[in-house]
C-alpha cells in the first residue's frame, strides 16, 4: 500500500484549458475555464508533538494529568480541565490496543478516500491510554469484511513507510494477523507486514453436477466477454485498466483478462495473476457479470473473496462493465 507523493490538488481535479458556449435568452455567451489559487499552511499547534512523534520517531504520544492521572491520546489538552487546569505532561503510550467499538467499514468512499477503500474506521484504546484514538483499519487477509475487527479486538498500530505528519500516517490491523515479534515491535512499518499472504477460502470437492455447471458457466461467460469487448459503452468501464485475474471456484479455475477495453475469459490456470478471486459457486460471478446482482455486494456479503484489499477498485469496474452492456442493449432496443 505504498503511496506515491501526492499534490494538495490532485491532477484530476485541475480543469483543463477549455471553453464552452452557453445560450441564455437565445444569445450565445462564451464560458471559459479559469483558476484562482488560494493556498494556506495550517499549524498542528499544541498537537505538534503527537504528529512529530508519528512522523519522526514512530511513537504515539499522549499527555498525562499529574493530579487525576488520566492519559489522553492524542494529547488534546495542555491543562487538565478536570483538575483546575493542572499542566499535563507528554508521555509515550503503547502501540497495541483494544477496539472500544465495532468499526463501520467504508466501501463506497468519497473521491478523497477512494484509493483507500475499503477501510474501517474506529476507536482504539492503546495500552497506557485512557481515551480512544480514532484510526483507520485494514486487514492483511484479503478484503476487509464485517466481523474481522470488532469491539474488543486487539489491534496493532502500523506506521506507513512514507510519513508526512498526519493521522493517516498510521493505521491498525488485528494483532491476530501478526507474529508475536511483530506485535511486540515498536514502530512496525507497513513494509514489514506480509500483505501477500491472504487466506484463500477452501471449497469442498465438486460433484459431477458442479463440474457440468462450471463448464457451462465458463462458456456463458466467454460469450458474454465477447459481447462486452464489442460494446463501445462497456469498453469504457475498463478503459485504461489492465488486470490478469485468477478465478477459483469449487469446480474449477479460469482466467479473466481485463486489457484496456478488452475483456476475455479462458479456462486455464494463471501462474502469477495480479490477484485472485474465489467463490464457491461460479454462478455468483455469472449473475454479477450478467447484471443480475452486484459483484460488489457479493464481496461484502462474503460470497466472493478477493486476495487484495485495494483490488476492490477492479470489482467496481466489473460491476460497471455489466451495467454498461445492459444499458447499451436497452438503448438499442428503444431505437
Ligand atoms: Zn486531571
Amino acid at each position: 500500500m505504498a503511496e506515491k507523493k501526492t499534490k494538495i490538488i490532485p491532477d484530476e481535479f485541475k480543469p483543463e484549458v477549455a471553453s464552452k458556449v452557453v445560450t441564455i435568452d437565445k444569445q450565445d455567451f462564451l464560458l471559459q475555464n479559469d483558476a484562482m489559487f488560494t493556498f494556506y499552511q495550517r499549524t498542528a499547534g499544541e498537537l505538534s508533538p503527537f504528529f512529530l512523534g508519528i512522523k519522526n520517531d514512530r511513537k504515539i504520544i499522549g499527555c498525562k494529568c499529574p493530579k487525576c492521572g488520566l492519559v489522553r491520546v492524542p494529547p488534546m489538552v495542555t491543562h487538565c480541565p478536570d483538575c483546575d487546569f493542572a499542566p499535563t505532561k507528554l508521555l509515550e503510550v503503547g502501540q497495541v490496543g483494544t477496539m472500544n467499538s465495532t468499526p463501520p467499514i467504508t466501501y463506497f468512499a468519497t473521491s478523497m478516500f477512494a484509493d483507500k477503500a475499503p477501510f474501517g474506521r474506529g476507536r482504539v484504546i492503546l495500552e497506557g491510554a485512557d481515551t480512544a484514538l480514532s484510526v483507520m483499519l485494514y486487514t492483511t487477509t484479503g478484503i476487509l469484511v464485517p466481523g474481522l475487527i470488532k469491539k474488543g479486538t486487539r489491534v496493532k498500530v502500523i506506521f506507513k513507510n512514507e510519513r508526512v505528519g498526519q493521522i493517516s500516517d498510521i493505521f491498525c490491523v488485528s494483532a491476530s494477523e501478526l507474529t508475536a515479534q511483530q506485535v511486540a515491535k515498536k514502530g512496525l512499518l507497513e513494509s514489514e507486514i506480509n500483505w501477500e499472504a491472504p487466506k484463500e477460502p477452501k471449497f469442498p470437492k465438486p460433484g459431477e453436477k458442479n463440474i457440468a455447471d462450471f463448464k457451462h458457466s465458463v462458456k456463458e461467460l466467454q460469450a458474454l466477454a465477447i459481447k462486452m469487448s464489442h460494446s463501445k459503452r462497456a469498453r469504457r468501464a475498463i478503459e485504461g485498466w489492465k488486470r490478469n485475474i485468477s478465478v477459483k471456484t469449487r469446480a474449477g479455475e479460469f482466467a479473466m483478462y481485463i486489457d484496456d477495453g478488452n475483456f476475455k475469459i479462458e479456462e486455464k490456470k494463471l501462474p502469477s495473476p495480479d490477484f485472485i478471486m474465489a467463490c464457491e459457486d461460479i454462478k455468483t460471478l455469472v449473475d454479477g457479470l450478467m447484471y443480475r446482482g452486484s459483484i460488489t455486494d457479493s464481496v461484502i456479503t462474503k460470497k466472493l473473496w478477493i486476495s487484495k484489499n485495494l483490488e476492490f477498485n477492479t470489482i467496481f469496474k466489473l460491476d460497471r462493465l455489466a451495467r454498461f452492456l445492459v444499458m447499451e442493449q436497452k438503448e438499442k432496443k428503444a431505437k
